[in-house]
């Protein structure tokens, strides 16, 4: 096999992949749409995920266990917050479970779900949905090639239709 169908820093990697819970549940999958293509050595992925995937070969196939700390983390207390009900638009309709965008103070878009509704108070979390848990991934590697100059200047892939 030569080196160019090698996963390493710089190469851009097509896989199919499906993201499964600890319970059976499938959060996320490629299969049926096109593939995931990604620059691999530029943090596109959870670190536990690319860590794996380095030195692998086109047409590999391999599921790999992604413990939290190398996946989207363990979640942190502070980022749950109780809230008037004020601070939601009156029209919107409040739902345990339903998540939302917000912005933080430096204008960055935020997930949070909402967790408990009390009287007048909303008790919302801005961990990230799969903070804590193992990713369970199955993985198949279709495609490796070489990055352009300037997809490693932006640190991403520029995939048909990309625009900027
Ligand atoms: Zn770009």
């Amino acid at each position: 096999m030569s080196q160019a169908s090698v996963v390493a820093a710089g190469k851009v990697v097509t896989i199919h992949y499906t993201l499964t819970l600890d319970d059976g549940r499938v959060v996320d999958s490629s299969m049926g749409r096109d593939p995931l293509e990604y620059l691999h050595g530029a943090r596109n992925l959870v670190p536990g995920l690319e860590r794996e995937l380095t030195g692998r070969n086109v047409g590999d196939a391999f599921d790999v266990a992604v413990e939290a700390m190398d996946g989207y983390g363990m979640p942190d207390p502070a980022a749950v917050q109780t809230v008037p009900r004020g601070a939601f638009p009156p029209d919107a309709q409040l739902e345990v479970g339903m998540t939302f965008q917000a912005r933080d103070e430096n204008d960055r878009t935020m997930m949070g779900t909402i967790r408990a509704l009390v009287a007048d108070q909303v008790t919302v979390d801005f961990n990230h949905p799969l903070a804590g848990e193992r990713l369970n991934f199955a993985i198949v590697i279709t495609a490796v090639r070489e990055s352009t100059a300037q997809e490693r200047t932006h640190g991403h892939v520029h995939a048909h239709g990309h625009d900027h």
